[in-house]
């Protein structure tokens, strides 16, 4: 698995279609002090469902879009697609290569996409779970990272530790269990009321029965003493008239 390309449109200093290809091994980005270097490595990090403008460089997401120059308009969204070698099938997924895309609008609309299929953001990150890429990952280390990783809580350092060593996938599977055996629980909740708001309910339903199955009877009672009574009449009537 390697990063294959890259492709930016309207990303920070990047408002043209542009596609970087990098080959097997080591690849270096240089030039001048603010050319954008590390605006390409924002976009990695971005297009992987950084979420946080601070790590991006910006005080608010709308900052990643191309915001013109002089010469050149803003752009109204920005996209960012990752292409990666998955050759050996290291991401749960059977095709040779993967191409995650993500989409901002100025309005704050987002669209993520695998493989040009629209998915959510919960979908990449399952996709890169335990490989060390994604938002979490700790294949993209920023200036003074390094630093930060040391000086960090022992809880925080833990993260990157597991990501490292495969647990995180497990961790992440145990919570999500959680989470849905949580709801399940509240949905328990809710069925014992209905049980008990349908418990008492039943014996006046149960009268009501009692008594409706009376009516029944009674009601055919009644009709057959009301045939018998005109039987009666129609035989009185008739002796009287011989
Ligand atoms: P250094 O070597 O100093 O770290 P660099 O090559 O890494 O710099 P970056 O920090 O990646 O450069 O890029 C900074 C440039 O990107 C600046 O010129 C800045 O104006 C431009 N830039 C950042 N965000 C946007 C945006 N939203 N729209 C247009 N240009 C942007």
């Amino acid at each position: 698995m390697y990063l294959k390309a890259l492709e930016l449109r309207g990303f920070k200093s990047f408002p043209d279609k542009t596609r970087l290809e990098f080959q097997k091994g080591v690849t270096a980005v240089v030039g001048p002090n603010g050319s954008g270097k590390s605006n390409v490595s924002d976009a990695v990090r971005w297009v992987l469902g950084e979420m946080s403008p601070k790590s991006l460089r910006g005080s608010k997401m709308e900052d990643v879009i191309f915001a013109g120059t002089a010469k050149r308009t803003q752009t109204g969204f920005c996209e960012v697609s990752i292409i990666i070698d998955n050759s050996g099938k290291e991401l749960p997924c059977d095709a040779e290569e993967v191409k995650v895309t993500r989409k901002y609008y100025r309005s704050g609309d987002s669209e993520y996409r695998i493989n040009d299929k629209p998915s959510r953001l919960k979908d990449i990150y399952e996709l890169f779970l335990n490989t060390g890429i994604g938002r979490e990952g700790y294949s993209v280390v920023g200036q003074g990272k390094i630093a930060e990783v040391i000086s960090q809580k022992s809880d925080e350092r833990r993260h990157i530790f597991e990501e490292a060593a495969g647990i995180s996938k497990y961790r992440y599977k145990k919570n999500e269990t959680e989470k849905k055996l949580a709801e399940t629980e509240t949905h328990l909740i809710r069925v014992n009321d209905i049980v008990g708001e349908i418990f008492l309910r039943l014996a006046p339903l149960e009268k009501d029965a009692e008594n409706a199955k009376k009516y029944l009877v009674l009601s055919e009672r009644k009709k057959q003493l009301e045939v018998s009574i005109w039987l009666d009449r129609i035989i009185k009537a008739s002796d009287r008239s011989k």
